[in-house]
């Protein structure tokens, strides 16, 4: 039925690793095909550019893959282009027959404890978005004049967050870290970094290697409470076959039998605490944590119950790393309990467990919730798109499902798009900044700025 003229359309919303595994597995599945990835960023990569840290840029060479995505004539990239304002629902239900969601979880969760508004009191979300220079973010100044931190979660992205905080400004420097955080940094007073867990070591969330990296930061030493490594029989029996967590196990063991060196800074790993509220009158001053204990719950999982058994500590910053959310797209179903696009193997619902929304589909963390590696988003990514082409398709004229059509459309309404060789350009720009320093890149941190750069680039070429 589609043909080299007339393709099949598809307008994937969010350049993220869910989108471009959605490009990626429509132009296997599907010669006749035509994908523009859209995102309101001028910068493609999603959570690999504003999310994955900067210390870890092995993570990031998945860029070469979605690279070769984008350089492929069936693709383009229209960035710069805000969902539900240059571009709304009837728009692309107009101009594409299908369209996929895989706008990621920009949302935070909260503790919903009191104190929790206080300054020193902020997301990991932010902190992240921060440290690695995404535009809305650039403000955001973590009060670091501080001897303690407390970050609440055992997930990777406090892993993640206690890292960056420990190491010292050489190490960082040597990264891509946005250079206003990098200053920042340089001035920290932090000399502890204490991750606290609700629940046990058993239950942690972090993969081996991530916390394996915690034992061996130059610049901070590690310490765990062995009373806090004991395993209840419950957790025992729930990680028969769990070779992850038994990995982890050991490697928190290890780090109780390693000797203290001396380093200008020691993360702390706590275990059964949850936060019950942020002390403090103009700012953050000490954090009250109750303890828990286990319990099995009927359905097997293992739940965290107050003990009634309280400890306060001072602390002067408090960074929640307790989860990413969802948040809504305007005309788009939205299921507000699990903060996701109600779906079914990616196809839009009108409401959690209702009809199917014709030509509506959803992938990654909007999809299945904030969980998983990179590498996940591919396998979701397939799902959503072999759903995609069982259906039949929406009908649209082949004037409307040009892909000029679309661009005309955000000319008309003054938006500058900025495409694949504009952010190649600005691509370069930054590796280029980036070897005068000995870095990977300097990043861009600022849409106007980037802007400038492309308009640039394009009156050069
Ligand atoms: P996560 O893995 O779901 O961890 C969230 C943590 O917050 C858990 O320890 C959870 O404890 C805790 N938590 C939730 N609600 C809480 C509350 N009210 N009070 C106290 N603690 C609470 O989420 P994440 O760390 O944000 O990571 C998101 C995803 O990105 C994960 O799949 C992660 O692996 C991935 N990621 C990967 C990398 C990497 O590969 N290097 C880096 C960063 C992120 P419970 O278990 O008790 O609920």
């Amino acid at each position: 039925m589609y043909t080299h003229p007339n393709p099949l359309r598809v307008a994937v919303i969010g350049a993220g690793p869910a989108g471009f595994y959605t490009a990626e597995a429509l132009l296997k599945a599907r010669e006749h095909v035509s994908v523009d990835l859209i995102d309101r960023l001028p910068t493609p990569f999603g959570l690999v550019r504003y999310g994955v840290a900067p210390d870890h840029q092995k993570l990031k060479s998945v860029t070469k893959m979605y690279d070769r995505t984008c350089n492929d004539p069936r693709v383009r990239f229209l960035g710069n282009v805000m969902f539900g304002s240059d571009l709304t629902r009837d728009d692309l239900l107009g101009h594409y027959h299908a369209v996929v969601y895989s706008v990621g979880a920009p949302a935070d969760r909260v503790l919903g404890i009191p104190g929790e508004d206080l300054p020193g009191s902020m997301s990991a979300t932010e902190f992240v978005a921060w440290y690695n220079g995404h535009p809305d973010y650039q403000q955001v100044e973590p009060p670091l004049d501080v001897d303690r931190v407390a970050v609440i979660g055992m997930g990777n992205v406090a892993v993640d967050v206690t890292r960056i905080l420990a190491k010292s400004v050489a190490e960082l420097g040597a990264t891509d870290i946005a250079d206003h955080a990098l200053e920042h940094l340089a001035s920290s007073k932090v000399r502890d970094v204490i991750m606290v867990g609700r629940r046990g070591p058993a239950q942690g969330k972090f993969t081996t290697k991530e916390l394996r990296e915690l034992g061996d930061l130059e610049n901070a030493d590690i310490e765990v409470d062995p009373r806090e490594l004991e395993v209840d029989e419950a957790s025992l029996a729930s990680i028969e076959g769990a070779a992850v967590t038994k990995r982890n196990l050991e490697v928190l063991r290890g780090f109780v039998e390693t000797p203290e060196y001396g380093k200008p800074r020691k993360v702390h790993l706590r275990f059964c605490l949850s936060p019950v509220e942020i002390l403090g009158s103009e700012r953050v001053e000490a954090l009250k944590l109750e303890r828990n204990r286990l319990e099995v719950r009927e359905d097997g999982s293992i739940a965290a119950v107050p003990t009634g058994e309280f400890e306060t500590w001072p602390v002067g910053l408090v960074l929640r790393s307790v989860g990413y959310r969802g948040t809504a797209l305007p005309g788009v179903p939205f299921d507000e309990r699990r903060s996701v696009i109600p779906n079914d193997a990616g196809r839009v619902l009108q409401r959690p467990g209702g009809e199917a929304v014709p030509s509506e589909y959803v992938a990654g963390w909007i999809k299945r919730g904030p969980s998983g590696v990179i590498g996940t988003n591919k396998a979701d990514a397939m799902e959503t798109v072999q759903s995609l082409l069982a259906d039949t398709p929406r009908e649209i004229d082949s004037q409307s499902a040009a892909p000029e059509a679309v661009t005309r459309l955000l000319e008309s309404r003054g938006v500058e798009v900025v495409d694949y060789e504009r952010w190649c350009a600005l691509d370069r720009a930054e590796v280029a900044a980036g070897v005068a320093q000995g870095r990977p890149r300097v990043k861009l941190t600022d849409v106007n700025e980037m802007l400038m750069h492309c308009r640039q680039s394009l009156s050069t070429t």
